[in-house]
């Protein structure tokens, strides 16, 4: 039986919630499907471990972690901690440490769920948005002189390289080539940025070559924002930079329905270390401790999980769980139901056993 080591990281808030039910519907397919079995490992840091040891995890933490085939992530955000520590203390350092340069970020409209969109329903609007996950907007480069007086400048260096570039667009081809429609929007701002972002548009074209029959087309950012809005079927796989491709996935978050819903992978697509899949929301202190945080999007990124773990027909089975209870109308708050997180776990888990795929 094919055996996969799996670090769990529920961390903060409802992260935890999301995270056991996560595991719950892992465990109920692994049982299902009876050809793989997950090893699970789950690790207590976050915003309570940074309280009683002033670390959001281990110094040796991502050495524990190296050994692991993938990591099952929560999400981190206390209202007493400051968020550039949860955040710098424990994902950014997993991120960057395990060079996971792919954030892939799939979206579209679950059976069952409601666009803010008129007329556009399931089918219309299913895409998946590759972020640049190590670079550009987001190096840290830049400073302040002058602080404070009237005189102070302040610079925001964005960093592109040429190898950071070309792997981010080889990935978006490949796997707009394994999608059906074969078909590429790349994202820049190149009439107004005119070093980063024209590096980008001749290294697409360059790329481009490699994969002849992946039809492809570019957009400025600002006028993606309108396309997205207005013809979300136009649309099937993105690539954009680090900030460009952060600000477009929320608003694609909100398009299909809710943040609940939207899964994330932050992949290493050359497999030298572990990637990490998690929700797209935070950690929704305003929600924790009341049962009613949506689990969807930590089950469809179980599925991304497994389908890089290479189990695609368990991530199949899992998210046609997902869209029959969705379709069912066994829905959470945000969503406009009034499903509790057990509630929507439990059907899931038996969709899991029944369900034809
Ligand atoms: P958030 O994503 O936690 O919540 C935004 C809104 O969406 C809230 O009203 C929340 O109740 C709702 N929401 C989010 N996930 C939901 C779910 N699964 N089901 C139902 N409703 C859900 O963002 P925020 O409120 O801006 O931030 C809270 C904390 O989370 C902050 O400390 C922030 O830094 C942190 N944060 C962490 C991550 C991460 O770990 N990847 C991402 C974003 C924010
Ligand atoms: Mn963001």
């Amino acid at each position: 039986m094919r055996e996969y080591n799996i670090a769990a990281i529920p961390a903060d808030g409802i992260g935890p919630e999301v995270i056991a039910a996560g595991l719950q519907a892992l465990s109920v397919l692994e049982r299902r499907m009876g050809t793989f079995r997950l090893r699970v490992q789950e690790f207590p840091w976050g915003s309570d471990y940074y309280k009683q040891h002033g670390v959001m995890m281990p110094a040796d933490g991502l050495d524990t972690l190296k050994a692991f085939d993938a990591i099952y992530f929560g999400a981190v955000g206390a209202p007493d901690v400051p968020d550039h520590v949860t955040l710098w203390g424990l994902r950014l350092p997993i991120c960057q440490g395990f060079d996971q340069y792919a954030n892939v970020r799939p979206t579209k409209i679950l059976p069952g769920v409601t666009s803010p969109l008129a007329g556009v329903g399931p089918g219309d609007l299913d895409w998946v948005i590759v972020r640049e996950n190590s670079e550009g907007e987001y190096a840290g480069h830049g400073g302040r002189a002058h602080k404070g007086l009237p005189e102070e400048v302040a610079t925001e260096v964005a960093i592109f390289t040429r190898v950071g570039v070309t792997r981010i667009m080889r990935y978006a081809f490949r796997l707009a080539q394994a999608r059906p429609r074969k078909f590429l929007t790349v994202v820049t701002k190149s009439n107004a940025q005119r070093f980063g972002m024209v590096m980008w548009d001749e290294i697409a074209a360059e790329v481009a070559k490699e994969f002849p029959d992946v039809t492809w087309d570019k957009m400025l950012v600002d006028a993606m924002t309108m396309r997205m809005v207005l013809k979300p079927q136009s649309l099937d796989t993105i690539v954009a930079t680090n900030l460009h491709a952060d600000i477009l996935s929320d608003l694609a978050a909100a398009l299909a329905g809710s943040l609940g819903v939207a899964p994330t992978g932050n992949v290493d697509p050359e497999r030298r270390y572990p990637s990490m899949f998690e929700p797209i929301h935070g950690s929704a202190f305003d929600i924790a401790g009341k049962g009613i945080a949506n689990p969807v999007a930590t089950f469809w990124t179980a599925a991304q999980m497994l389908e890089h773990l290479g189990e695609p027909d368990a991530a199949t089975r899992l998210m046609a769980a997902v869209e029959r209870v969705t379709a069912a109308g066994v829905l959470t708050p945000d969503l406009g139901g009034r499903a509790t997180t057990r509630e929507v776990t439990e059907a899931v888990c038996d969709a899991i056993h029944s369900a034809n795929v």
